[in-house]
């Protein structure tokens, strides 16, 4: 098996592995405020003679609350990746993953060459579907 073709340097790694800490922890803060907001206004809402307010809040709060766990699995994938060695290797092509490219978004699978194909499939169908 092709491991740890990454290339990464120890140090860079280290970098990208003490931001991906802090963003899983301030999520994980995060999601913890929005369960107590969601609580919150939930006790609220038992009150409440207007409900249709608080359930388009509710709605919001649980959207923002599902992004951010959405964010907080990729981060802890991420860091398995990191222990096991297969992080920032192209998941598609196995090739490399540039730093530059790990710093602006820490939780990346692809390469920037099948992102784009990735993207240009997608927009492709998306103009599909309008005709
Ligand atoms: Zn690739």
């Amino acid at each position: 098996m092709n491991t740890n073709c990454s290339m990464l340097t120890e140090e860079e790694m280290s970098m990208i592995k003490k931001t991906l800490e802090i963003k899983k922890e301030n999520l994980r803060n995060n999601r913890e405020f929005r369960l107590s907001q969601i609580k919150d206004s939930g006790e609220v809402l038992k009150d409440a003679a207007d409900m249709a307010g608080h359930e388009e809040d509710l709605e919001k709060m649980w959207f923002f609350l599902n992004r951010d766990q959405n964010n907080e699995q990729k981060v802890g994938e991420a860091l398995k990746r990191i222990d096991n060695g297969t992080y920032g290797t192209c998941k598609e092509c196995d090739g490399p993953i540039s730093f530059k490219r790990l710093q602006i978004d820490p939780t990346s699978e692809l390469c920037i060459f099948c992102k784009n194909e990735l993207e240009l499939e997608e927009s492709n169908s998306r103009t599909h579907q309008l005709h």
